[in-house]
Parts: C-alpha cells; sequence; structure tokens
C-alpha cells in the first residue's frame, strides 16, 4: 500500500546529473511515472558543483555526451576537444530542456534516508525537509565524486581570508587579483587550476602531500570540418568507443611494453604525450601498462623525464615527480594544459607537506613544522569520498531493516555494480564493481540505465514487482571484481579507487577494472539467461 501522504511514483531518481537525466528520460519512455530529486539548485551533478578555474573533462567532449539521441548529437556543437565546466553545463540544460525533462525534476531537495518495505515491495524515500516519496524503484543516480572532503586543518575557523573547496566554488566565481593564495591538493582539480589561478594571483603557493603523473591534454578547438566529420558517422565512433576498454576510442596499442626496442618504446610515448594524443591515451600506450611493473616503470620514467625536460629549476622538477611508490596511472591519471609550466613562474611555488606537514591554519595563512607562509585565500583541492560517499550518505535500509552502512563496513558490496542483495528494486548507476570512473562516464551511464530499464520493461511485463540480488551471485561478484582489479598495478597506489584518501575507510579497490566490453558482455549474458544471480518475484 502506497503512504497517501508522500508524493507517490513508479521510480524515483536521486541526483540529477548525466545520470539521473537519462534514467529520467528512459522511465519516461518505459511508461513509468517518475521523480527526480536533486540537492543543489540546478542540475548538473558534479558539472554544477565543480566550478573552479580550469574546470574541464578529461574525456574529450565527443565521447563525453549522450549518444542516445541521433538529433541530439547531430545538433550541439562542442567548440573544444575538452570541454569546460560551462560548456557541459549549458549542454546538460540544452538536454533537460529539449526532452522536457523539468516537470518532473524536484531542486533543492536533499535525500537523507529511504527504507524498503517488503510488504509493499516500495521503498520511502525521505528528504532532509522531511518531505516523503513512495515508489517502486529507487535509483541511486548519486555519482562517485560526489561528496567533496572537507578539510580539517585546525585553525580554519581562525582564517581572516576566504577559503573554497573545488568542489563547492561560488557561482559567480572568485577573483584572486593580488592576493597571495595557498592551494593544497594536487589531484586532477588542483592540477587544472593551478595555472589560472597562478595567472591571476600575485602569488600562488602548492602545498603538495604526493605527486601524480599529469599528462597535457593536447586541448585545441574543434573546427566545423572535424565536426562535421565525427557527425556524418557519429555511429563509428560511438562503436569503437563501446569496444574500448574505457568507453572511449584512444587507440590503444596492443603490444607489451617489453617486446620493443628502447626507441620504438620512446616514439609510442612521445607520440601519445605530443598532439597526436595527450590525456587517457598515454595508458593505453602499451597493453600491460597497468599490469606489468617494469612496463609501468617505463611510462612512470618516461613521464619524470618530461618534467625535468619542462621545469627549469632540479629541485622542483624532483619534487613534482611521482616517485616509485606509486606506479604509473594507478592514482587517476591528472590530464592537464600547462601545469608544470607554470612552475617556472617567479609567482608560484611548491611546498613539499609530506616532507614538512601542514600543522594548521593561522588567522593570516597556513603553519607547517617548520615554516609560517602569509596568505590571503586558500584554495581546498582535496578530493572526495569517492564511490561510496554519496550512497552511504542516504541512510538506507532494505529487507528486514538491513542497514547499507552495516553491510557495506567492509567496503562496497553489489552484484554487477548495478544492484545490491537484500535491497530490492534498488538500483545503483555506474556504482562500485562497475566499470565507472575507470570508464568514460556518460557511456557506462548509458550501459546502465539502458540495461535497468530492460529489466523493468520485461519484469513489469511478466507481472514481477520485486527484484533482487541473490547473496551468492553478489559475493561472486565480489570475488570477481578482486580478482580482476589484482591482476593489475592499479590496487598498489593509495589513491581514491582504494578509499586511500579518506581516514579510516576500509582499503578496497571499489572499480570493476576488466573493461567496458568485457563488463558489457557479462550484463548481457545475465540478461540473456533470465536475469541470473537475481530473484526475481
Ligand atoms: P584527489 O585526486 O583525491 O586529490 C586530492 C589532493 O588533495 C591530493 O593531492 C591529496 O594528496 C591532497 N590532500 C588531501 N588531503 C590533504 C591533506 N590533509 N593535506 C595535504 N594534501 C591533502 O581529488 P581531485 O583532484 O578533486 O580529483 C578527484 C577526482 O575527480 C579525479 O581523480 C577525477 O576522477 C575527478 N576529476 C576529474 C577532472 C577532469 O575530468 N579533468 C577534474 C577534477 C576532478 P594525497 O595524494 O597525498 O592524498
Amino acid at each position: 500500500m502506497s503512504n497517501p501522504t508522500s508524493t507517490n511514483v513508479d521510480m524515483l531518481i536521486v541526483g540529477g546529473g548525466f545520470a539521473g537525466l537519462y534514467q529520467l528520460y528512459s522511465a519516461r519512455k518505459l511508461g513509468l511515472t517518475a521523480r527526480l530529486l536533486e540537492a543543489g539548485d540546478g542540475i548538473g551533478g558534479t558539472w554544477f558543483w565543480n566550478r573552479y578555474p580550469g574546470a574541464r573533462c578529461d574525456v574529450e567532449s565527443l565521447d563525453y555526451s549522450y549518444s542516445f539521441s541521433e538529433a541530439l548529437q547531430q545538433e550541439w556543437d562542442w567548440t573544444e576537444r575538452y570541454a569546460t565546466q560551462g560548456e557541459i553545463l549549458r549542454y546538460i540544460n540544452h538536454v533537460a530542456d529539449r526532452f522536457e525533462l523539468r516537470p518532473d525534476i524536484q531542486l533543492h531537495t536533499r535525500v537523507s534516508a529511504a527504507t524498503y518495505d517488503d510488504d509493499a515491495r516500495r521503498w520511502t524515500t525521505v528528504a532532509q525537509s522531511g518531505e516523503r516519496f513512495d515508489s517502486q524503484y529507487l535509483i541511486l543516480a548519486t555519482g562517485c565524486l560526489s561528496i567533496p572532503q572537507a578539510p580539517k586543518f585546525a585553525g580554519l575557523d581562525t582564517f581572516k581570508g576566504n577559503w573554497y573547496h573545488s568542489a563547492n566554488w561560488p557561482t559567480e566565481g572568485v577573483d584572486f587579483s593580488g592576493k597571495k593564495v595557498g592551494l593544497i591538493g594536487t589531484g586532477s582539480s588542483g592540477v587544472q587550476m593551478t595555472p589560472l589561478i597562478a595567472a591571476q594571483a600575485e602569488h600562488l603557493t602548492v602545498f603538495q602531500r604526493t605527486a601524480n603523473y599529469s599528462v597535457p591534454a593536447q586541448n585545441e578547438p574543434l573546427d566545423t570540418v572535424t565536426l562535421d566529420t565525427v557527425k556524418a558517422n557519429y555511429a563509428h565512433r560511438r562503436a569503437l568507443g563501446r569496444e574500448a576498454m574505457t568507453g572511449q576510442f584512444l587507440n590503444a596499442n596492443d603490444k607489451s611494453a617489453l617486446e620493443v626496442t628502447d626507441a620504438e618504446r620512446l616514439a609510442e610515448f612521445e607520440f601519445r604525450w605530443r598532439g597526436a594524443g595527450g590525456g587517457f591515451r598515454m595508458l593505453r600506450a602499451f597493453s600491460d601498462l597497468l599490469r606489468n611493473p617494469q612496463a609501468n616503470r617505463f611510462a612512470a620514467e618516461f613521464a619524470r623525464s618530461k618534467i625535468r625536460q619542462i621545469v627549469h629549476d632540479p629541485a622542483v622538477a624532483e619534487l613534482l615527480s611521482p616517485k616509485d611508490d606509486l606506479p604509473f596511472g594507478t592514482k587517476r591519471l591528472c590530464v592537464d594544459t600547462d601545469y608544470y609550466e607554470t612552475f617556472n613562474r617567479d609567482n608560484v611555488a611548491l611546498v613539499d607537506v609530506k616532507a614538512d606537514p601542514i600543522v594548521e591554519i593561522t588567522p593570516n595563512g597556513l603553519r607547517t613544522t617548520a615554516q609560517t607562509y602569509q596568505l590571503d585565500a586558500l584554495v581546498f583541492a582535496t578530493g572526495f569520498d569517492a564511490m561510496t560517499g554519496a550512497l552511504l550518505a542516504i541512510d538506507i535500509h532494505g529487507v528486514e531493516g538491513e542497514s547499507l552502512r552495516e553491510k557495506w563496513s567492509g567496503g562496497p558490496r553489489t552484484y554487477l555494480g548495478v544492484s545490491i542483495a537484500g535491497f530490492p528494486n534498488l538500483f545503483v548507476i555506474a556504482g562500485p564493481g562497475s566499470p565507472s570512473v575507470l570508464s568514460n562516464m556518460v557511456h557506462s551511464i548509458e550501459t546502465h540505465v539502458d540495461w535497468i530499464s530492460n529489466l523493468i520493461r520485461q519484469t513489469r511485463a511478466d507481472g514481477i514487482t520485486r527484484i533482487d540480488a541473490q547473496q551468492p551471485a553478489e559475493d561472486r561478484w565480489v570475488g570477481h571484481v578482486n580478482e580482476a582489479a589484482d591482476k593489475t598495478l592499479y590496487p598498489i597506489g593509495n589513491s581514491w579507487y582504494v578509499g586511500a584518501n579518506m581516514p579510516g575507510k576500509p582499503r578496497v579497490f571499489m572499480p570493476y577494472v576488466a573493461g567496458v566490453p568485457a563488463y558489457r558482455r557479462i550484463i548481457e549474458d545475465v540478461a540473456a539467461k533470465g536475469y541470473e544471480g537475481f530473484s526475481l518475484s
């Protein structure tokens, strides 16, 4: 029985980014009533919140876009190879308008709890405001990087200047002109904003704890010839993406780094570092780059040689060079424009806060064990409680009141990265245990939403009202996800992929590493076998 004081819909969707919007569009196609709840005061998810200077996607715009509508992909003109945050946000808003999604989107609504009623076979979801929603299906499209890791530095409340987090940037922007700025964090966000803040501020101090690898994006404007060529056969580009490891064509080389000569290896790395490549193409330079330690060391050393070539001061170059305990690409590779070059500017300094840790924020800046720094503004690019953070921020209870927080206390457990045993009719889009953040997210989102939609279409036709993953199937999947990760070098890196950035988080490699094509074949096979591993009743 549905609750008369709640909003009743067939499907409740939490999150208004790429995943939530496409899920809403697909729910409508299925003839379901649906409501999408979004915490922010605008849609866009990641691209709504992360407005820091230099924010842009590290997947090419022609791939990081919906493929479900030929008309949409024909009418939208991306202006750059890697789109800015602003352009992606305009695109998302265009999609919402074009497909008239807004009437079913409710902004300013942060979900705090969701409880399954096994008699009614429905979910009751509660927002922070107390508003209640009753639905047969609950879709968590909450994103993998949507709970910013709040800085917990002592003394922050005494700081006289303004401070900002990359993922909660003021809509009106920030003017750093004439200011001494301190930036903490050198992951993708910090690396992207460094050149822009340096160009504006009087002085920028970058506080680096761990050097990460960064490869130039080789960004460029997209001219009409390029756009027309892609659009003339967009299906071809999408098909190449579907069969590529990460859901985007990166011209993967199937040779081992060990089977070529030194000169050939160098030429391949150069090719991928320069204009013909850039960004994640570097990870596909050799088939064993992320599996074989020696192959990986070649890439790491190549990247370090580039840093030494670019950065004039050898001591700064050494500090910017990732060390051997971080294999190349095992922490998400950064994709930059002029990052290393920025350290040649007179108004930029690099501070090693591993050797000399931050002790506290002071009213006028920051103090490390050895030094004090006078700063007018502070920027935290300190990352996120990744992959599980947004899911566990909701107090979710499944069959017999089982708590998701308890179930996942040792790390996330899913069946196929999309379903959780004991939590029927609940689906996670691009969640832990799926290719997710290791892939072109828009591609993986479409894969999941289409798969969930087919499951719902078929089960509704069969009169099935309860869809639950079986515990043994989930256990086998978790084992398989771990086995796949253990065949690679990924688990070695102290990254947010393993939760290493969050003190106390269980160390589990969360995404599924075997690639988009292998994953799709598995989930298609599960569907073909009548949704093997699910209890349907
Ligand atoms: P991140 O990769 O987790 O980097 C956080 C940085 O903050 C790290 O350098 C970390 O150092 C540092 N840090 C955290 N706490 C610290 C502390 N207490 N003291 C000193 N340093 C501290 O976060 P992010 O840069 O926001 O990126 C997260 C992910 O978002 C990326 O990996 C990517 O997937 C996505 N993203 C993508 C783009 C893009 O598409 N181009 C842009 C931005 C973000 P340690 O390494 O030592 O922990």
